[in-house]
């Protein structure tokens, strides 16, 4: 099992190399995430993030490594349905210019109980509401915390939490991804 993945980012954040290992690590279900390394090498990486808010935050930690050259540790969670992922990401600058992003599975426990996810598509949520689509909850991608949609009184909660487990009536739980507030203030 590879605990580690790692991709090079050029000066415009196209991604330029991959690590050897990575199909391998994809077909392992060690990650849950989604392309081979065919697909994914010479693409922007910000085509992989679906979201706006996340965008911005990866952006940003990446060019405060570009900015003033050194290696930046971030905790964050890359949760299953049924397992909680302790990761961290860890971002570093190369002697030729590239940046190194690396993914390290620290790691895992289970949820008390499995919860699925669906995500809608990325377009505003006043959008969605006027599409008349149920949204269940804003799921944080660095914590992978939930708040409950349109409950905007900045509390977040685990999946297998009470609040959330309350609702497991509705499955999967419909979410639209973003950054907590507590996350955010981690990048100041
Ligand atoms: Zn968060």
């Amino acid at each position: 099992m590879n605990l580690q993945l790692s991709y090079w980012l050029d000066d415009d954040n196209i991604i330029c190399r991959v690590d050897d290992h990575w199909d391998r690590a994809m077909d392992s279900q060690n990650w849950s995430d989604r392309a081979s390394a065919s697909k994914i090498v010479g693409k922007p990486l910000f085509e992989f993030i679906c979201d706006d808010v996340t965008r911005m935050y990866v952006a940003t930690m990446i060019e405060s490594v570009r900015v003033i050259p050194h290696t930046s540790f971030r905790p964050y969670r890359c949760d299953t349905p049924d397992m909680k992922r302790f990761m961290q990401m860890i971002i570093t600058p190369e002697e030729n210019g590239w940046i190194r992003v690396s993914h390290v599975l620290i790691r895992t426990e289970p949820l008390k109980k499995p919860v699925t996810f669906t995500t809608t598509t990325p377009i505003t949520p006043l959008r969605q509401l006027r599409n008349n689509q149920t949204i269940n909850y804003v799921r944080c991608s660095i914590c992978n915390r939930l708040q409950q949609y349109g409950n905007w009184d900045n509390s977040w909660h685990e999946a297998d939490s009470f609040v959330v487990l309350g609702h497991a009536s509705v499955k999967p739980l419909k979410v639209l991804h973003s950054v907590c507030s507590d996350c955010l203030h981690e990048l100041r």
